[in-house]
């Protein structure tokens, strides 16, 4: 019998008897809290995908020698379902999520999968959870899809044993200034991602080595780091977030510009969306936008002789977040976050 698809007729559910309280909104914290319920899906190679389940969220046990402890057999998506001004339970492009879910599974020697039965499997937990959706702007369930390696051993090879499973979190504003601006210190003494590597992957690995970093940024007020490339200093992106500036040139037109996908930067569903709209939404004869290169000497060049209007990052859960401080070697680049530089036709 050749290795069965994942296939969502086969969900089974078994709810909670013990339904939590829901949480005040003001006391959501991102990823702090979730919902009932867990959504998993085993895989072996010799039999494909198993039956997906939702049962009431638990632990999960694992011997101390499964793969993704020890060699970050580990991947993971990030998507939010909103409520429509209906009420209505909404996704943003998972078909995206789906897509990279399979792209990063297929670069670090997971199983890939059916990605519409996927969707099909999550819209079937929202209905399950519809209760932790919280209502208002900014307000969302954040989905957190994870596929992890859990065959056992130390041997370093391909997992064939994995975890497909969903967790879902209610939240507001995910950094804890609110929906307010960010600081951002560039750093160059570490490095994110490289030419050829895994950081156009959603890959858990490409997080660990960045967390030093931004707890040193931290302790000079910074709330997240801005990684640059090379000896040129190219902006790569945020860690979290993609990156976009917006200039206006000397004769007064404007540009958006935002780093190419060369393989160094995330590939965000939320900078694509914010492309496509830009593309579609502002005045050409003002505007142009470009996926470009750019480093961070052109920022500071540029902010200094006035021509930075804006930068902001974009990510599903940060959304779009203003940024009006870099700091750089020291110096700091600021940004106005008051200004209507976009409007649109
Ligand atoms: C998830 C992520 C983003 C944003 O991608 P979206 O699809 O817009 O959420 C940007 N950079 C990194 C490193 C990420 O992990």
């Amino acid at each position: 019998m050749s290795p069965a698809p994942l296939d969502a007729s086969k969900l089974t559910i078994t709810k909670t008897t013990t339904p939590k309280e829901l949480l005040p909104k003001e006391k959501l914290v991102f990823g702090k809290s979730f919902t009932d319920h867990i959504l998993e899906v085993e895989w072996t190679k010799e039999k494909g995908w198993g039956v997906p389940t939702i049962t009431p969220y638990h632990n999960l046990s694992l011997n101390p020698a499964t793969s993704c402890l020890h060699y970050s057999f580990e991947l993971f998506e990030g998507m939010k379902a909103y409520r429509d001004s209906e009420g209505k339970i909404r996704t943003f492009r998972g078909d995206k999520n789906m897509e990279r879910m399979n792209r990063s599974a297929k670069r670090a020697a997971l199983p890939t999968f059916d990605g519409e039965e996927f969707m099909k499997l999550i819209d079937k937990f929202l209905t399950v959870e519809e209760r932790f959706v919280p209502t208002g702007y900014g307000y969302s369930l954040y989905l957190r899809p994870t596929l992890i390696g859990t065959n056992v051993g130390l041997g370093v090879s391909a997992p064939d044993h994995a975890l497909l499973y969903l967790i879902a979190s209610p939240v507001g504003p995910y950094f804890s200034a609110g929906f307010k601006p960010v600081s951002l210190e560039a750093t160059d003494y570490a490095v994110r991602a490289w030419p050829k590597g895994v950081g156009a992957y959603k890959l858990g690995a490409n997080y660990v080595s960045c967390i030093e970093p931004q707890m040193q940024a931290a302790t000079r007020g910074h709330s997240q780091n801005l990684w640059l490339f090379g000896e040129e200093g190219y902006i790569t992106e945020v860690g979290a977030m993609n990156v976009f500036f917006a200039f206006v040139n000397e004769d007064g037109t404007k540009e958006l510009v935002t780093p190419p996908l060369d393989g160094m930067i995330l590939p965000g569903v939320t900078r694509d969306s914010t492309l496509e709209l830009a593309r579609a939404k502002l005045d050409p004869k003002e505007w142009s936008v470009n996926e470009r290169k750019l480093t961070i000497h052109e920022v500071k060049e540029r902010a200094d002789k006035g021509e930075l209007l804006e930068a902001f990052g974009t990510g599903t859960a940060a959304i779009v977040s203003p940024i009006d401080n870099i700091e750089f070697n020291g110096k700091n680049i600021k940004a106005d976050c008051n200004r209507e530089t976009f409007v649109v036709k």
